[in-house]
């Protein structure tokens, strides 16, 4: 009886990226962190440090600009730049690298937040919804967008998988994330979001989350996440302002019995 989950965290590096990696070391909690190229310029020092400790760092574009709102050719470009920076990191830090992961940010695939088409007719969507998604609801069929926008999304899985990305995340238990498209997916999604991000200066009251405990009584409350011998995915971030917010999340999820495992 065991409840697993992988650790992924996005938007780094941070200004406080290096005490959130001296949290998840002193846990032994081994992580993918999702960069943004921007901030690996900003703060690549933290990101040596992350890879020499064993963290796996990928890909999350160079800006983190929506892709249904970009054309293919600069969303390749933003994932290029970003893969380019993500080399210079290993390569400073002296270890090679044999992988190229994937997210997008905001998790939009290109249609917005239309995430997965199963068979075309079903809608995945994103943020606060995809708790909903991974609690199996099927949700009404609106917003979807036109069929240019899959025609994009299609346009830069090809990319992806011709350049070699692919989805580590082999374990995860979840019959969504591997039913449909997703099975082929050449980019990474997520089965469960601690939703740290909502207690961001900027957002803080916005959303149905408003404190802490909130977000210790959601986890603790997700039916996924408290399946036995399950394997979840989840999505933090490394913000400034939260970190703290961050590492009590994962703390409360390690207090909780979740068990975080490496690609
Ligand atoms: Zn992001």
């Amino acid at each position: 009886m065991t409840r697993k989950a992988y650790l992924t965290i996005d938007d780094s590096a941070s200004e406080r990226t290096d005490d959130l990696v001296d949290y998840l070391v002193s846990k032994g909690v081994p992580a993918v962190f999702f960069c943004w190229g921007e901030n690996l310029e900003n703060n690549p020092a933290a990101m040596v440090r992350a890879v020499k400790k064993g963290f796996v760092l990928a890909n999350h574009t160079n800006t983190h600009q929506r892709a249904s709102e970009k054309d293919v050719a600069f969303t390749i470009g933003e994932i290029k730049q970003c893969e380019f920076l993500i080399e210079r990191i290993y390569k400073e830090a002296g270890i090679k690298k044999a992988h190229k992961y994937f997210r997008y940010p905001h998790v939009d695939r290109g249609t917005g937040a239309w995430l997965i088409d199963y068979d075309q007719s079903n809608v995945v969507t994103s943020g606060i919804i995809m708790e909903e998604i991974a609690a199996g609801v099927n949700l009404p069929d609106k917003n979807k967008p036109p069929a240019a926008a899959f025609d994009k999304k299609q346009q830069l899985q090809t990319y992806l998988k011709e350049e070699g990305y692919s989805n580590p995340f082999t374990q995860v238990t979840h019959p969504w994330f591997w039913e449909g498209e997703m099975g082929q997916a050449a980019d990474s999604l997520f089965t469960y979001s601690n939703a740290d991000w909502m207690l961001q200066p900027n957002h803080i009251g916005k959303w149905p989350y408003k404190n802490i405990e909130d977000l210790k009584q959601k986890a603790r409350n997700n039916p996924w996440l408290n399946i036995d011998n399950s394997v979840n995915l989840v999505l933090a971030h490394d913000k400034t302002p939260i970190v703290d917010v961050t590492i009590e999340l994962i703390d409360d999820m390690l207090d909780s019995g979740i068990e975080f495992i490496e690609v």
